[in-house]
């Protein structure tokens, strides 16, 4: 049997890139340290901070919602979680009561917002309505809903739990089509646009599939194992990943390389040619005089969903007990 590289105890994973064996303890102090390292790396928090962190039920938002709610206590920011329910079936059921349960044993306040309660319908409905890809529905409405929870309760960050795999996959995919501007989007941090949009964070940026998923299960965060069930195994993403997998195999680490070497760059790459301009009926971020969520609930509708999105989130956030703000001059 592999033992800890640090204290001779029974391993249970096996470091490559760094040619350690690491036991349960270790393994949880080794993931909170690399977190802490890229947070620290690249400035995604300070104190004072209120960081939203949106958690699906699944692995890496669970790890980020653990991770963040005991730095939170040593360096003195504020976490609120929030899920969205997408109405897919027993997935978003059990999704949610994962969501549920980390909150409530981690202690951190937990807003749901309901996509079928906001547009009368469900995430399946929307894209059948709108003769769409789900997933395409799917991440237009969350990106969407996220902002504007994050925007309602004055967020200085938003934490993702996308970890180095899926930034690996995702840059290649930004390669390989070659829209060099999503690659800046792609980075450890990107910045709010005051009144519009609140920047992003993501504390996974150097933390494998593997170690999320080891560290959410040994430090026993509840997180569903399953997948959504329109999870595409063909799509361009998944087929990328099976390629870098099998190249990080050969070459231990190389994708962690690339994202800190992407970090570094990310300055040097294509800005977005879109204008920022603000969705003249909600006044959200958009591309154009209308945001895509409320040109979305306008063709399915008849009306944009846009302000009445804003209301029933400003009353589910409304009983959030949220700290005094003490220094705005931090946000970015
Ligand atoms: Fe949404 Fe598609 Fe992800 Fe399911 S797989 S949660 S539908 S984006
Ligand atoms: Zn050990
Ligand atoms: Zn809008």
């Amino acid at each position: 049997m592999a033992r800890c590289s640090v204290c001779g105890s029974p391993a249970v994973a096996h470091i490559r890139y760094q040619r350690r064996y690491l036991c349960e303890r270790h393994l949880i102090e080794y993931v909170e340290s690399k977190i802490r390292r890229s947070m620290s790396r690249y400035k995604m928090v300070r104190p004072g901070y209120r960081v939203l962190v949106p958690v699906s039920g699944g692995k890496d938002s669970a790890t980020v919602l653990a991770v963040l709610s005991r730095l939170s206590r040593e360096t003195g920011f504020e976490v609120i979680a929030l899920h969205i329910d997408l109405g897919i079936g027993e997935y978003s059921v059990k999704s949610k009561e994962a969501s549920m349960k980390a909150a409530g044993k981690l202690g951190v306040p937990l807003v749901i917002v309901s996509v079928k309660e906001i547009t009368g319908y469900t995430i399946p409905e929307l894209a059948r309505k709108a003769k769409r890809p789900v997933c395409s529905v799917c991440g237009l409405v969350k990106r969407y809903l996220i902002n504007l929870v994050a925007m309602e309760i004055d967020a200085d960050a938003v934490a993702l739990g996308h970890n180095a795999d899926d930034l690996a996959v995702y840059s290649m995919k930004s390669f390989i089509t070659q829209d060099l501007s999503n690659l800046p989007k792609l980075g450890p941090k990107t910045e709010s646009i005051p009144g519009l949009a609140v920047g992003r964070i993501r504390p996974l940026y150097e933390v494998y599939e593997k170690e999320s998923y080891l560290y959410a299960l040994l430090t026993g965060t509840p997180f569903l194992h399953e997948e959504c069930p329109n999870v595409d195994f063909n799509s361009m993403e998944n087929r990328l990943k099976v390629h870098i997998n099998s190249l990080e195999e050969e070459k231990p680490g190389v994708k962690i390389t690339m994202l800190r070497n992407m970090a570094k760059r990310i300055k040097d790459y294509p800005k977005p040619k879109l204008p920022i301009s603000k969705c003249k009926h909600c006044g959200l971020l958009s591309s154009g005089d209308e945001c895509s969520f409320c040109r979305l609930t306008r063709r399915i509708t008849g009306r944009p969903l846009g302000p009445k999105a804003r209301e029933a989130v400003r009353s589910l956030t409304s009983s959030l007990q949220l700290a005094p703000r003490q220094d705005s001059a931090y946000k970015s």
